[in-house]
Order: C-alpha cells, then structure tokens, then sequence
C-alpha cells in the first residue's frame, strides 16, 4: 500500500523550517501532498496562488511531492486523498499543546496517524507570522526562506 502524507499550511510564505521538515520526511513516505488550507475568516499577506507557486517552484524536482489546496477539515482531505498521514513540525511545547487535541481528534474522526517532526534548533525561532513582520517592514528575509525564491520587501 502507497504510504502518504499529507503537510498541511497556509504557507504564507514558506521558510527554511517548513523546507526541512519535507525533506526529513521525504524518505518515510511513497507521496507528500503539500496543501494549503483555506480558511474565509484568515487573513493572508500573500494570495493563494503566488503561495502555490512558490511551493511548486521549490519542490517541482521532486517526483514524490504534489501541491494543491483545499476548502474545510484537514482530514477530510486527508481521506479524500487517501493519505493515512499527516506531517505536523513542532517548534515548542506551545506548538505541542496546541497540535496535541487536533491529533488526537483526527485520529478519532478520520483515523488519521499524525507524523510529529519536531524542528532542528537552527530553524525552531522560524515561524511565517515573524517573517510576514520582517517584510512588511521592509527587511531582509533572504536567509530564511529557500534559495529558489524571492520574496519582495516594501523597501528592498
Ligand atoms: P499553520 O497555519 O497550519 O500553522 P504554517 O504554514 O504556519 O501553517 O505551518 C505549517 C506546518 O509547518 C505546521 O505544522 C507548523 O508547525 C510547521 N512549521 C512552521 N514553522 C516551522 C519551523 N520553524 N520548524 C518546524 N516546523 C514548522
């Protein structure tokens, strides 16, 4: 049976810590589904689609990897693909606690095994929401997000 994984995000924008995460995974698994979730009531700095495209761009030589997004329940779509997986990285103890109930729960509801990856303390202070602050105002996020990209800043 084809083992796959879905890594769920918003992306927004990929960075060097969601980058390891797939890579270190990529040897456990036959496909990763890359999926951005879209939730009405979030807000995004960077629309769906160039967010897709940047993970098209740094993953597209990698046959076992796919990208697409997806409307509601992440284990919905984990069914709907039929992915018994699901990769979640970890940062800290307040991103356990907060993974810890929706694991849980998508074991209950979907049957879903969620994959714990917890991040290497290079990358553990990397989070899309300190990037974002980073670009709004106007500084460098070069070194944090993979070389195939460019993100433009307000000044830079
Ligand atoms: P979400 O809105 O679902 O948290 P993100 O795009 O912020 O989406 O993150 C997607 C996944 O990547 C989550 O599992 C998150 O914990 C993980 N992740 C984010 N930043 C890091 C990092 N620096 N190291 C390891 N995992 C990370």
């Amino acid at each position: 049976m084809m083992k796959t994984a879905v890594f769920p995000g918003s992306f927004d924008p990929i960075h060097n810590g969601h980058l390891e995460i797939v890579q270190r995974m990529l040897p456990l698994f036959d496909k990763i589904i890359i999926a951005i979730g879209i939730n009405p009531d979030k807000k995004y700095l960077f629309s769906l689609e160039q967010r897709l495209n940047w993970l098209e761009q740094v993953f597209n030589n990698e046959p076992k990897i796919s990208i697409t997004s997806y409307h509601g329940l992440t284990a919905e779509f984990c069914k709907q693909q039929q992915a018994q997986y699901m990769i979640r990285g970890l940062r800290n103890s307040n991103d356990f606690e907060f993974e810890k109930a929706i694991a849980q729960m998508n074991k209950k509801l979907g049957g879903i095994e969620t994959v714990f990856v917890i991040s290497s303390p290079e990358h553990a202070p990397l989070s899309s929401t300190i990037l974002r602050d980073i670009i709004i105002n106007g500084g460098s996020v070069a070194d944090l997000v993979p070389v195939k990209i460019a993100i433009k800043t307000n000044n830079k």
